[in-house]
């Protein structure tokens, strides 16, 4: 294991581009029960229903999707990056990670510092206008639990109250938030089969790999000629893609890598 550290900390202090791919694991220290998560959100509330119609347009609201909102805010609203997500902001600051792509909505590779983050599946603390597509940001703390409690007064049956529901854009549209439902396009995916087909190494962080076209990153990345790392606290789900594959948690495998590859540097 200190052998196999070592190795992996002397490729990443070697990178001249390292990005990272993360999933819902690389949250799941911050409280955010991961996709198949049993007890977990997903678990609870049928994705195929909300996950596709969900609270997105409030088209249409009943009392499961109020309830799975509420729940969904609530449980980002307490997240806070964890030393995962600080140990790869910390590898951006020392100058070797350019980028993070990442499967997540919950805004937490922002919040602990990342500047370059690919958001394929959108952020759930961003609009977009669905007239002028502009999109603006949500304050965390704020702008989400205002629309929870606003959501649990609305008489549902009241066409204009539902419609003033969401805010409105500055050209006068009505937005939605700006993450990927199921069946639709991916976001940014150009920008991120970019990153990944142009990295010289690759850190698969917290994912099953089996939400595509995401999960197809990794593979872009071997293909291109990357080393490919990865870390899962279950297993290892890109076997034949990655060279090493580290079964640990992700704050606890980042934290060291990092310091080890301070160690290399000096
Ligand atoms: P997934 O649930 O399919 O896989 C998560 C992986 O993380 C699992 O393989 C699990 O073993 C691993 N894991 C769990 N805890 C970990 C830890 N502490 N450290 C390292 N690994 C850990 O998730 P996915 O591959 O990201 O795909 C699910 C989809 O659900 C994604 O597309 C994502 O958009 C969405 N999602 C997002 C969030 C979020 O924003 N935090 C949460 C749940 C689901």
């Amino acid at each position: 294991m200190a052998e196999q550290l070592h190795q992996i900390a002397s490729i990443i202090a070697a990178a001249k581009n390292l990005v990272a791919f993360t999933g819902s694991g690389i949250s799941a220290e911050s409280g955010i029960p991961t996709f198949r998560d049993p007890g977990g959100l997903w678990d609870r509330y049928d994705p195929d229903k909300l996950g596709t119609e969900g609270v997105a347009t409030l088209g249409k609201i009943t009392d499961e999707g109020r309830a799975f909102f509420g729940e969904m805010v609530d449980t980002l609203e307490r997240a806070r990056p964890n030393p995962g997500h600080l140990a790869l902001a910390e590898l951006e600051r020392m100058g070797i990670l350019s980028s993070v792509i990442t499967q997540n909505i919950d805004n937490l590779h922002w919040e602990a510092g990342n500047t370059t983050v690919i958001e394929v599946h959108g952020n759930l603390y961003r609009l977009r206008c669905l007239t002028c597509g502009r999109t603006f940001k949500l304050k965390k703390g704020e702008d989400l639990p205002a629309m929870v409690q606003r959501l649990a007064e609305v008489n549902e049956q009241d066409s204009l109250e539902l419609a003033g529901l969401m805010p409105k854009c500055q050209c006068g549209g009505m937005t939605r938030f700006d993450v990927v439902h199921f069946g639709e396009p991916v976001q940014d995916f150009p920008q991120a089969e970019h990153a990944a087909s142009s990295c010289d190494v690759m850190l698969a962080v917290g994912t099953s790999g089996v939400v595509t076209p995401a999960a197809l990153l990794p593979g872009y990345a071997k293909g291109a000629g990357a080393t490919v790392i990865e870390v899962n606290a279950t297993g290892s789900y890109f076997s034949g893609m990655d060279d090493f594959a580290i079964v640990e948690k992700a704050g606890d495998a980042l934290p060291r890598i990092v310091a080890a590859v301070r160690g290399i540097l000096g």
